[in-house]
């Protein structure tokens, strides 16, 4: 039996705001524990959110660059759980009404062409972390990150392959780059992702269960970790099994899912409107000054490259695949490089 795999993508991308969301806390990465941190931040009473003007300029950004719609009104809400990174026990998110929605991109699989959509992305302040050291009994807990501006993105089910998924992950990292409002770096965590998937017969509409993976923090992991899923659940089907729906994080030392316990396994959040915030009210005016700041994109600079340097599409797509890349590129044709040694064709 021939099984498609269902692959949809959640992306919690960092935005490289100097503060915070709702203070004006710092958000260097890499402080002593702690320091960057006030009364907002650390959920106080009697404190008050103020919004960052540049979270949503940026957001609005990539909205933009995805083809999605803004909504000129939008809302944050309170998503409540309990967990001792998050000291106001909320995560201030937006729910039923997001900044954007309806997106898409165009990914490239094998010289197949395909846009994957974007269902909704909104915009979400970050948690603290927590540090474990196996010498020692107690736990630390380094709220620097609290607050921390991130614009998460949803895809809707649309990648068949874990090539796929890596290819939209590809694609929106390097579009995030070329806004220039995320710096990508996925060691320190300011572009993670999480996927979730199923596997279904070939020609079966009605989609399988599907299984999360949490925390990926690499290409190679999120290609590695899908992989080993897809064999995993097509093992359990033609067993006839059932395959049971779960968190699963990758364990990227041993190669291979660990169930997850704790709160990612709690679903009720309880959200309601944010009562310290109003709505977030955008003006066209102001979303058609900031497409106006749009840098030319992965996509378009590629075509370029193709026309005006006359590369191959091959060539071309590596080149535009990162903006420092296809910078040096052009800055080296532009001192008289030819732009390919040994034209084909
Ligand atoms: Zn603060």
């Amino acid at each position: 039996m021939e099984f498609e795999s269902v692959i949809g993508l959640e992306i919690h991308a960092q935005l490289k705001t100097k503060s915070k969301i709702f203070c004006g806390c710092s958000t260097e990465f890499g402080a002593s524990p702690n320091t960057h941190t006030c009364q907002v931040c650390l959920g106080m009473p009697g404190v008050l959110p103020v919004l960052n003007k540049k979270v949503v300029e940026y957001s609005i950004k990539m909205g933009l660059a995805t083809d999605s719609t803004i909504n000129t009104f939008n809302q944050f809400a309170r998503k409540n759980y309990f967990y001792p990174d998050l000291p106001k026990g909320y995560q201030t998110s937006q729910f039923d009404l997001p900044l954007a929605e309806f997106g898409k991109v165009e990914i490239e699989v094998n010289g197949r062409k395909k846009n994957i959509g974007i269902t909704r992305m909104h915009m979400e302040e970050d948690a603290g972390k927590l540090i474990h050291d196996a010498r020692e009994p107690e736990s630390y807990v380094d709220l620097n990150r609290t607050g921390t501006p991130l614009l998460e993105i949803v895809s809707e089910p649309d990648m068949r392959s874990p090539d796929e998924a890596c290819a939209y992950l590809k694609k929106l990292h390097a579009i995030l780059k070329y806004l220039d409002i995320c710096d990508g770096n996925m060691q320190e965590g300011s572009f993670r992702c999480d996927a979730n998937i199923s596997l279904r017969p070939v020609g079966q509409v009605e989609l399988g269960t599907r299984t999360e993976l949490k925390n990926m923090n690499s290409f190679k992991n999120v290609q590695a970790a899908l992989e080993y899923e897809v064999r995993r659940q097509r093992d359990i089907l033609l067993d006839g099994g059932i395959v049971t729906q779960q968190a699963l994080r990758w364990d990227a030392d041993r190669n291979r899912p660990e169930p997850m316990r704790g709160k990612e396994e709690a679903h009720d959040y309880r959200y309601f409107p944010c009562p310290d915030l109003v709505p977030v009210v955008i003006n066209e005016e102001w979303i058609e000054e900031i497409r106006e700041t749009l840098p030319e994109l992965p996509d378009a600079r590629k075509e370029r490259f193709i026309t005006e340097h006359q590369l191959p599409e091959y060539d071309a797509a590596l080149l535009t695949g990162s903006r420092e890349l296809a910078d040096f590129f052009e800055a080296a044709v532009e001192c008289g490089g030819k732009p390919k040694r040994f034209p084909t064709g």
